[in-house]
């Protein structure tokens, strides 16, 4: 991982869950620059756990959204912080909107009418987790930039989520995010920094403290497991991960029968494709173009695109009415233009570029390498077109 690949990671992170980033609080936040001297995800720089404990301690005095509480120690000792995050109104209620969580999550004794009540006085309770493995380290960067401008933003959005969620921001490894962190910003020269680890980054199991939630051998997992299970109930848990490849990573298993009846069926086909069925490992295709959305604003009715093992997307029927809609996609059995595609027919009816409007924002899901060095002239607008229309509003002309 380099530090341009997370700087890009963070830039679509932030694309997609901040449409517009604007401290103008009454009163003042400090932004993670003013604190580490870096923004969170530039080049050659990674915060440790030290700064991120002293930073968030200081948000928790600047902000009435945010309280800080130690879930308990490390197993090298260090307190495991977790930020709490949500309106101050809320922050008044905190204990009710717990025991209303826990409530509806054990469901004891409780009738539906009563459900249906507590559901509605109760808050959402989401739980969002990083730096568990930690030369992932986007995981506990995220940590830093999240808790910051859920203090700092007040555009309708944010203040929407604030007074709708119970946000739980929580550290899943604090030993390994200084372990990591430290051993990378040793090297006094930026360019020649790398993750170079002398053990792995949790004291005992290593890489393998994700496998030890459902047994809580380990302090961290029996700290998180109490706040999940014990005390906080949350209805939504993100244990987040950074993975390669480059790209859409679709992670769902189980992946032999019998399988989760939650998935689409053709999210199962497409991950059983063996190589030997669906293999193409960069390769030109053509895509038949949307040339009136604005994302291809310019581009001809058709495109060459280069795919190297790139996702493609299925919509589903209710796609539109969700505001979900493909910008290019496979209108033949044979898309191949240049190189090698076992398999190509499997991509007929597949979008390779896809819009979705979500919230306020607009997500863009670019199947393709759009940006790869041999490439662009053909399909690099679809990048461009996209950052202008990202924040663009529609006016009459
Ligand atoms: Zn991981």
């Amino acid at each position: 991982m380099t530090a341009a690949t997370l700087r890009w990671l963070l830039a679509v992170f932030l694309l997609v869950v901040t449409p517009c980033l604007r401290a103008q609080g009454e009163r003042s936040i400090t932004a993670p620059r003013e604190q580490l001297g870096f923004n969170v995800g530039d080049d050659y720089t990674l915060a440790n756990y030290r700064q991120l404990t002293e930073y968030w301690k200081k948000l928790a005095v600047e902000s009435d959204r945010m309280k800080l509480v130690e879930i308990g120690k490390t197993a090298e000792g260090r307190p495991q912080w977790m930020a709490i995050l949500t309106s101050p109104e809320n922050h008044k209620r905190l204990e009710r909107h717990k025991e209303i969580a826990r409530r509806l999550a054990l469901a004891d004794g409780v009738t539906e009418e009563e459900a249906r009540r507590l559901a509605a006085e109760g808050r959402a309770v989401v739980w969002i987790d990083g730096g568990l493995h930690a030369t992932e380290v986007l995981g506990a960067h995220q940590l830093l930039e999240l808790v910051y401008q859920f203090c700092a933003r007040n555009d309708p959005e944010t203040l929407r989520i604030l007074r709708d969620v119970i946000l739980l921001a929580v550290h899943a490894n604090p030993d390994g995010h200084d372990l990591v962190a430290d051993s990378y910003m040793k090297e006094q020269e930026p360019a020649r920094r790398a993750i170079r680890i002398p053990r792995l980054y949790q004291k005992y199991i290593g890489h393998d403290n994700n496998r030890d939630l459902y047994m809580s051998n380990m302090p961290e997992s029996a700290n998180m497991n109490r706040v999940l299970y014990r005390e906080w109930f949350p209805q939504i848990m993100y244990n987040h991960h950074q993975s390669g490849p480059a790209g859409t990573v679709l992670f769902a298993p189980p992946f032999r029968e019998p399988y989760s009846f939650y998935f689409d069926p053709l999210i199962r086909v497409g991950l059983n494709l063996s190589r030997e069925k669906f293999f193409i490992p960069g390769s030109v295709l053509s895509m038949r173009v949307d040339n009136t959305h604005p994302l291809a604003w310019g581009m001809g009715e058709r495109a060459d695109f280069f795919y190297d093992a790139s996702p493609a997307f299925r919509l589903g029927p209710e796609a539109a009415q969700k505001g979900v809609q493909a910008v290019a996609w496979f209108d033949s059995r044979a898309p191949l233009r240049s190189g090698w595609a076992w398999g190509q027919h499997y991509l007929e009816g597949a979008a390779g570029v896809v819009e979705a409007v979500v919230g306020p924002g607009k997500l863009f899901l670019y199947g393709p390498e759009v940006t790869f060095r041999a490439q662009p002239h053909g399909t690099f607008k679809l990048l461009f077109n996209g950052i202008y229309y990202g924040p663009a509003r529609r006016v009459k002309m």
